[in-house]
């Protein structure tokens, strides 16, 4: 199974999705010790470890304990970047996957998580590769009104200093119970983002006549499920393989606030990490969903919580539908 560990609950940036404020009824960093959190894994006979935060590289001397005392099959970071020049290069190369928050050019990164930082990942980029990182380098965005999808993905993905591997987006949308809270005008920017998906959608077509598959994650999976006429889970796998470890050694479906009390699955003091397995699925409307089978119900958060009530959930659908309906034509 997937394990989120959550190392710090700080953060060295302040973004404006989140703008680090730490809940306070959590500890920032784990009160658990290594001991506990070996034992509640050593159920677990194939762990994948995902460190993550707030910025996890806050907690260096953490991670590499946790890296040496737990044999998980997989380790991967989830990191802003701005630290990864500190990591020891024993622990760098050790890593499968890095996944480095960068939302597309330096003025699109900039004016979401603040100035100074697209040059700070560059440089770090540099310097990992040029200690011998191979693994997967992931540009992990937060797609938020400022984005232009088409723009941005294309970007991350053929810019040679950056050196992406692969792109991955999430929409900056319904962690908020309003959706003007964040967005001037949500239904309006979904039109032109379903747009710029349209045109990404024929260029990656375009790129694979030509032999290249180009690393587009939210395309891969949808791609491979049509093609090989097979259906998907959720993709992330929240509440099936995959979980969060929080400080308190809560265990959650995946690595959101605490006042989200149906994200709680079990403690990592009482319970063993196999029989978490499959402990929330996707209920309701997605069930019957026309793309269900393609889509797998989005995001288990979104699909428990629906914090824009069921017009604004519906909407956000709308982009998912259109994705898929593109590579249906
Ligand atoms: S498109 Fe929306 S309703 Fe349909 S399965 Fe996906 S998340 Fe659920
Ligand atoms: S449930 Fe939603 S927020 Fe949680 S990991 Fe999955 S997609 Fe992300």
């Amino acid at each position: 199974m997937n394990w989120f560990i959550i190392t710090s609950n700080d953060c060295n940036l302040q973004c404006a999705y989140c703008l680090n404020e730490p809940h306070p009824d959590l500890p920032i960093t784990p009160n658990w010790d290594i001991e506990e959190l070996k034992k509640f894994l050593s159920n677990d006979k194939n762990p994948d470890i995902a460190l993550y935060g707030g910025e996890p590289l806050l907690e260096i001397e953490l991670i590499e304990s946790i890296m040496d005392e737990i044999n998980a099959n997989h380790f991967t970071l989830q990191t802003n970047g701005i630290l990864l020049h500190k990591v020891k290069t024993d622990y760098l190369n050790r890593m499968s996957s890095i996944l480095i928050s960068i939302d597309g050019n330096k003025d699109v990164t900039e004016t979401n998580r603040g100035k100074g930082v697209f040059d700070k990942i560059k440089q770090n980029i540099y310097n990992i590769r040029g200690r011998g990182f191979t693994g997967d380098l992931i540009a992990r965005m937060a797609v938020s009104e400022v984005s232009d999808i088409y723009q941005d993905v294309l970007f991350l993905l053929n810019n040679e200093e950056l050196t992406f591997d692969h792109v991955h987006w999430q929409l900056d949308c319904q962690w908020d119970y309003d959706m003007t809270e964040r967005w001037n005008d949500f239904p309006k920017w979904v039109e032109g983002y379903n747009k710029g998906i349209t045109k990404l959608v024929a260029y990656w077509l375009d790129k694979m006549r030509g032999g290249e598959v180009k690393g587009i994650v939210p395309f891969l999976g949808i791609f491979r499920n049509i093609i090989n006429d097979t259906k998907t889970d959720l993709p992330c796998e929240a509440g099936l393989r995959s979980f969060a470890i929080r400080t308190d050694g809560i265990v959650t479906f995946c690595p959101l606030p605490p006042e989200f009390e149906k994200t709680i699955v079990g403690d990592i003091r009482k319970n063993k990490s196999e029989e978490l397995r499959n402990s929330v699925k996707i209920e309701n409307s997605c069930l019957e969903c026309e793309v269900f089978d393609l889509c797998g119900g989005r995001c288990l958060f979104a699909n428990l919580y629906k914090l824009w009530g069921e017009e604004g959930f519906n909407l956000v659908c709308t982009t998912v539908k259109h994705l898929i309906s593109e590579f249906l034509s």
